[in-house]
């Protein structure tokens, strides 16, 4: 079903005697989503909310955060306009949904029926925690969402509720299947490990999801946890994830182009005694972004529910697109603004001192749920 929504009327004047971000944009800077370093982003992440029904340890509180008031929140029409310009006029080539957690906004199907029917070419995927996913997958599907990852960190209904801090794997693996079920693959799963807690899971967690095709990604902790918790000495680092599963599998670089994937693709094969050559399992995924930081290649762009336009997860500029498309601005000015703030994307996210020793990074004001992931 697609539904139409409808669209505020911009006007015509709006947004000339706005401030333009400062820094400079020259005027025969590259077309798109373009910056002073040579990359252009063509991967759009746009929060739907900063809600979330888990709280997970390395991404929020326990008592939550403070939510942001209904009416800071992106309305539907708002994200649909945003995407349209994004799309049309700077060359956003894939859309992510992610939050908060997208699955608690209501008018979430509606939401992805109206990108879709705008967009008929455009990859549109959603981060989810799964909690819910079960009752919504077709319903997704239908609308036109074209893949989904699935956040899933293990399989122990005890770890899983110590890293949550809800009781709800039970939801969450009916959510994955149902996802499956409903054509939404090839689905992701993302894992982050905690030392201590969940680690020593990595070969089993890997072992399900290669049994019934699903591809797992493990992601580095960042520091965007609202509790301040991490620290570089006690991270489980991409070097450490792959020699966990040493024990169990032979990883080889995956021969595909990476081509601007966050994630370092590995084909899997298990190890057996006297032959490191058995058949083809399936691949995983290692997105090192503390130990092997690809900013260089970096193509993503962040909308936050509350329409302010982050280059990157580490920013600690952000730029209100919202607040100048709620003034009446025209698209010419929305786009103008979010190539300025782009041009400001900087060079690499601070975190990529090598080495143990390094100076912790100095965590940014938001944590992971407020931006996005
Ligand atoms: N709530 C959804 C979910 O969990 O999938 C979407 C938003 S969540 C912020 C997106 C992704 O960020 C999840 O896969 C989550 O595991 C990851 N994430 C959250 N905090 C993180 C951190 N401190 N370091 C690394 N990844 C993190
Ligand atoms: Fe919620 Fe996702 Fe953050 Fe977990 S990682 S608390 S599910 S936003």
């Amino acid at each position: 079903m697609s539904v139409q929504l409808g669209m505020p009327q911009p006007r015509e004047d709006a947004g000339a005697a706005l401030p333009s971000v400062p820094g400079a944009r020259p005027a025969d800077a590259p077309a798109g989503l373009a910056d002073r370093y040579g990359r252009r982003a063509t991967d759009m992440r746009i929060s739907l909310t900063d809600k979330c029904n888990l709280r997970c340890t390395y991404c929020m509180p326990a008592e939550g955060l403070e939510w942001l008031a209904k009416q800071a929140v992106m309305s539907a029409e708002e994200i649909v306009r945003i995407v349209r310009i994004g799309v049309e006029q700077l060359g956003v080539r894939e859309l992510r949904l992610t939050g908060g957690e997208p699955l608690v906004r209501h008018d979430l199907v509606d939401i992805i029926a109206s990108l879709c029917s705008n967009h008929p070419e455009l990859p549109i995927s959603m981060t989810t925690n799964g909690v819910g996913l079960a009752k919504k997958a077709a319903a997704l599907k239908a609308a036109g969402l074209t893949r989904i990852n699935v956040s899933l960190d293990s399989l122990h209904e005890e770890t899983f509720t110590k890293l949550t801090r809800r009781p709800f794997l039970d939801q969450v693996l009916a959510g994955v299947d149902a996802a499956w079920a409903a054509g939404l693959g090839p689905v992701k799963l993302n894992a982050v490990l905690m030392r201590g807690i969940n680690d020593a899971e990595a070969p089993s967690l890997l072992a399900w999801a290669l049994d019934r095709g699903y591809e797992l990604r493990f992601i580095e902790q960042m520091p965007l946890d609202a509790d301040h918790g991490w620290t570089r000495r006690n991270m489980i680092t991409a070097a450490e994830i792959r020699s966990l599963l040493s024990g169990d599998f032979v990883l080889s670089p995956d021969p595909r182009a990476r081509d601007g994937a966050p994630a370092e693709r590995f084909e899997v094969r298990r190890r057996a005694a006297g032959s490191d050559s058995g058949p083809l399992l399936g691949t995983v995924g290692i997105i090192a972004s503390v130990t092997e930081p690809f900013c260089s290649d970096c193509r993503r762009t962040r909308i936050t529910a509350e329409g302010k336009i982050m280059s990157c997860l580490f920013s600690r500029e952000e730029f209100d697109l919202l607040g100048l498309l709620r003034s009446g601005a025209s698209d010419d000015a929305l786009a103008q603004r979010w190539q300025d703030a782009m041009w400001l994307k900087p060079k690499a996210h601070g975190m990529d001192h090598v080495g143990l020793d390094a100076p912790d990074f100095v965590q940014p004001d938001r944590s992971m749920s407020a931006i996005g992931g």
